[in-house]
C-alpha cells in the first residue's frame, strides 16, 4: 500500500527541528507523497521551497485567518507560486467564522478572488471552511462551473453538508478527527454516504493527532495516516487496501500527478 497525504503543515516550526526524521518515518510508512499545505503569501513560498526540495508537492494560497493582512499584490504573488510545477491546487482558501481573525469582508473577498485565480490558471482548490458553511457553499456554487475541482480539506461537518459538497464533485479531505468518538460523531456517521472515488485522506499535521493512536504522540505527523484509513476502513466496512488505493488514486488524479514517483532526499 502507497499512502498519499493531502494535508501536512510540514513549513510549521514545530517541524524546524526534526523534519528528517519526520520524513523518515512517513517514508517507513509507506506515506510516498505529500501536498504541503501554504497558509500566507510567505508560508506558501516556504511550501513550495520545501517541496522542491524534497519532490513533493504543494498549495500556495491565503487560509481565511490571514485574510485581513495580505499585501496588495498577494494574487500576482500566489499567482507566480503557482507557476512552479510543484504547485497542485490553490489554497488553502476559504471562510472561517470561528474565531474571525480576519474580519468577514475581508476573508470573502480574498477567498473568491483565490477562486477566480485557480479557475483562470485550471488547478482545483484546497478549501477550508469552519462555523460558514452557508456562505462558503453559495460562493463555491457560483463559482464551481469554472474551477477544475477542488477538496473540501479537513472535513468535519454532517451528512447532509457531505452531500452538498459531493453534489459540487469535490472531493472530501478525512483526517484524524474522524478518530474522535465525541466531536467526530457527526463526520463518523456521515463516511457512511462517501463514495471511495471522493475520498482523499490528510493528517494535517502538526495539528489533529489522533485521539486513538496508541501510543499517544503530542504532535500529529504524516506517519499516521494509515492510522487514520484504518479507522475509516472500519467505519465503512472496506478493506484498507481498497481505501488506500481509492484515496492515492484520487489524489494523483485531483492534483494532477503521474506515475509512481516517491518524494526523497533533499
Ligand atoms: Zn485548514
Amino acid at each position: 500500500m502507497k499512502w498519499f497525504d493531502i494535508g501536512v503543515n510540514l513549513t510549521s516550526s514545530r517541524f524546524g527541528k526534526d523534519l528528517e526524521s519526520v520524513l523518515e518515518r512517513a517514508r517507513a510508512s509507506q506515506v510516498t507523497q505529500m501536498l504541503i499545505t501554504g497558509t500566507s503569501e510567505s508560508q506558501s513560498l516556504a511550501a513550495v521551497t520545501l517541496a522542491e526540495q524534497y519532490q513533493l508537492y504543494s498549495t500556495a494560497g491565503v487560509h481565511p485567518h490571514d485574510a485581513s493582512s495580505v499585501s496588495e499584490d498577494y494574487l500576482h504573488q500566489l499567482r507566480d507560486l503557482a507557476s512552479h510545477p510543484r504547485v497542485r491546487a490553490i489554497g488553502e482558501c476559504g471562510l472561517d467564522f470561528n474565531r474571525n481573525y480576519s474580519a468577514k469582508p475581508d476573508q470573502l473577498r480574498v477567498f473568491e478572488q483565490q477562486l477566480e485565480l485557480a479557475a483562470d490558471l485550471e488547478l482545483p482548490v484546497f478549501l477550508h471552511e469552519r462555523d460558514a458553511f452557508e456562505e462558503q457553499l453559495s460562493l463555491l456554487k457560483k463559482h464551481r462551473h469554472k474551477l477544475v475541482g477542488g477538496v473540501a480539506h479537513c472535513f468535519t461537518g454532517d451528512r447532509e453538508q457531505m452531500e452538498a459538497y459531493l453534489q459540487l464533485d469535490l472531493y472530501i479531505g478525512i483526517t484524524g478527527w474522524l478518530c474522535d468518538s465525541k466531536r467526530g460523531q457527526a463526520l463518523r456517521d456521515a463516511v457512511s454516504v462517501l463514495p471511495l472515488e471522493r475520498l482523499l485522506l490528510e493528517t494535517d499535521a502538526p495539528f489533529l493527532t489522533p485521539k486513538t493512536l496508541r501510543p499517544k504522540a503530542s504532535r500529529n505527523e504524516p506517519a499516521f495516516l494509515p492510522h487514520i484509513a484504518e479507522a475509516l476502513s472500519e467505519l465503512i466496512q472496506v478493506p484498507v487496501e481498497h481505501v488506500a488505493e481509492a484515496a492515492t488514486d484520487n489524489a494523483r488524479q485531483l492534483f494532477n500527478i503521474d506515475g509512481d514517483k516517491d518524494f526523497g532526499q533533499s
